[in-house]
């Protein structure tokens, strides 16, 4: 790639909006530009990050046994009913109708249409195991996207599916994805931790995060010095109402609620009048208070900041949810706002959590958690805290921050019961299949590598993801001896098969020097005075700033 003729829009200044320092670089190496909120155009070179990420994953899905496939963004809603997910995602799912005034949504994540497949495809239990994956743009239409490529509403996502004829075989391909996970991230280049996890909408038996630690990082991890316990701290949460994955719809639906009792509405949401009524709000003062029910008797207050109140809401007797809760509601904290729950089915269904508010004017209309004030804070909500000793050993906890950038779920039966996706077994009976799925940020390790991999002067890519390996620089664009080196390495190198970047551009030697490191190429090569003078070429290691001296027939054969 030469420099001179490529897209490769670097900025001097720190670009304002961006919050994280993989963010601000990779706008200012120009390895990507905004299209708008959460969406991004890749430029070459970050694109090149991108593909190299999908590349180890494609070897290691394929070492373990997987398939790739390409399954459809757009899918139909139809397919969502059928889960009961269309109502239960909430407003991650981008819904749209088409010319036909058919339903459709973005794939945010894809069981549904797999499944739908397998139905379809898979018949026998000589068909399995069967694992299947897919490299793939994902739409969620986050309530923050933030951070670049970390938090996007479009990124990429490599996700697997893996269809079983029992739990004991589907616990074997959920292993063989956890080991192939392991060899992913450690190819990466990245410093890790697998953590136990909360399973969240996608439900399930259990799961396994892999977490790239960095203090920039969105989830807060429990991590014992004394054995190999860890957690996502959030695993241990019981109701999170608020969090990404708490059903909530589009405001609009909220326009009209109708009126319904507590027991209508647990039944259409399949769930018990405890459950619904975990939160209540009060306000206390200036700042909202939001009391969590979790069992039968288990309180706990957290502060809400900027609470507004919510939308038209029908209130409960106190008798309806003194029985729900057993929680005496009426008048509750310092200021004494009756508590009012949402009734609707759908505005039920977006909410299971009860909120409340002392006046009922236009400040209320159409709010929407989430939007309009800040969700519950996770760590408001943390159980396991580093007061707490390891449930494993009893040692010592710490907390560490970490970046999700997989994630693996044992998914049981739910999906293939729901959309009746069965196999004949051995014994001639119909069973639903049994199965699992794991996803892999792809674009989100791009950022997370460059959270773990940088200093004051730019990126400093691990070899494995680097867009370009080496970066050869022309400092001498007028003189022939220069040039015809400079040019003679490029050619040797991408001819070896090297991914190298010739700085052949007409700028000035400082330039290109901090050019060259703000990309965060992992070598240089120098090609300038020196070679004239002493015939000498510099490579110099992008990491550690140490410097050789090569003749130039020597340079191929030590980059290689
Ligand atoms: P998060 O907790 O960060 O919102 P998630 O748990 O919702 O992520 P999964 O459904 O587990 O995400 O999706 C699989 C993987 O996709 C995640 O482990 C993460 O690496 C990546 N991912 C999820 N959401 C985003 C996003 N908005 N932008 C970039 N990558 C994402
Ligand atoms: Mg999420
Ligand atoms: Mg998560
Ligand atoms: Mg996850």
């Amino acid at each position: 790639m030469r420099f001179s003729k490529s897209l490769i829009p670097t900025l001097k200044e720190t670009p304002a909006e961006a919050e994280v320092v993989s963010h601000r670089l990779l706008l200012r190496a120009g390895f990507i530009r905004k299209l708008t909120a959460g969406i991004y155009t890749y430029l070459p070179l970050g694109l090149a990050a991108i593909r190299k990420v999908e590349q180890i994953v494609r070897e290691e899905m394929t070492r373990a046994g997987a398939q790739e496939l390409l399954m459809p963004m757009v899918q139909p809603a139809d397919l969502w009913h059928e889960t009961g997910r269309y109502k239960k995602y909430g407003p991650e799912l981008l819904r749209f109708v088409d010319r036909h005034d058919r339903e459709s949504c973005l794939g945010p994540t894809h069981e549904e249409v797999i499944t739908d497949l397998a139905r379809r495809e898979i018949r026998s239990y000589r068909d399995l195991p069967m694992n299947l994956y897919q490299i793939q743009t994902k739409f969620r239409d986050e309530i923050r996207p933030r951070f670049g490529l970390m938090r996007g509403r479009e990124f990429i996502m490599k996700d697997a599916y893996s269809f079983d004829v029992d739990d004991s075989t589907a616990e074997e391909s959920y292993q063989c994805m956890y080991d192939a996970y392991k060899r992913i991230f450690t190819r990466c280049g990245l410093e890790y931790r697998p953590v136990e996890a909360d399973s969240g909408t996608i439900g399930g038996s259990f799961s396994h995060e892999f977490m790239v630690l960095a203090d920039t990082g969105e989830d807060t991890l429990v991590i014992c010095s004394g054995c190999d316990y860890a957690a996502n701290s959030e695993k241990a949460v019981v109701a999170a109402p608020g969090r990404d994955e708490s059903p909530m719809l589009p405001l609009e639906k909220m326009e009209t609620p109708g009126k319904r009792k507590v027991s209508a509405v647990c039944e259409f949401m399949g769930i018990s009048p405890k459950e619904l009524v975990k939160t209540m709000v009060y306000k206390a003062g200036e700042e909202a208070v939001a009391v969590l029910v979790r069992g039968d008797r288990e309180v706990q207050e957290v502060k809400l900041k900027n609470f507004l109140g919510v939308v038209d809401v029908e209130m409960l007797d106190d008798k309806d949810v003194f029985a729900a809760t057993g929680v005496p509601t009426g008048y509750l904290g310092p200021v004494g706002i009756k508590v009012k729950l949402l009734v609707d089915n759908e505005v039920a269904a977006m909410c299971n959590f009860v909120v409340g508010a002392n006046e009922k004017n236009h400040h209320l209309k159409n709010v929407n958690m989430g939007r309009d004030f800040e969700p519950f804070g996770v760590a408001d909500l943390r159980q396991i805290t580093v007061d707490d000793p390891c449930p494993v050993c009893g040692g010592v906890l710490t907390m560490k921050e970490g970046i999700e950038v997989g994630h693996v779920f044992k998914l049981g039966t739910g999906y293939s019961k729901a959309m009746n996706a069965v196999f004949q077994d051995s014994d001639g009976q119909d069973k639903p299949m049994v199965m699992g799925c794991y996803g892999i940020g792809v674009s989100r390790i791009v950022a997370a590598a460059i959270e773990q991999n940088h200093d004051e002067n730019g990126m400093i890519f691990p070899m494995p993801l680097a867009p370009m390996q080496v970066i050869v620089l022309n400092l001498g664009l007028k003189n022939e001896q220069i040039t015809g080196a400079a040019e003679a390495l490029y050619r040797d190198l991408e001819e070896k098969g090297i991914d190298v970047l010739l700085d052949d551009r007409d700028e000035r030697p400082g330039s290109k020097f901090k050019d060259a490191d703000l990309l965060g190429i992992p070598l240089r090569l120098t090609v300038g005075k020196r070679l004239t003078q002493d015939g000498v070429i510099e490579l110099r290691s992008r990491r550690d700033g140490k410097v050789e001296e090569l003749a130039p027939q020597q340079v191929v054969a030590r980059v290689r």
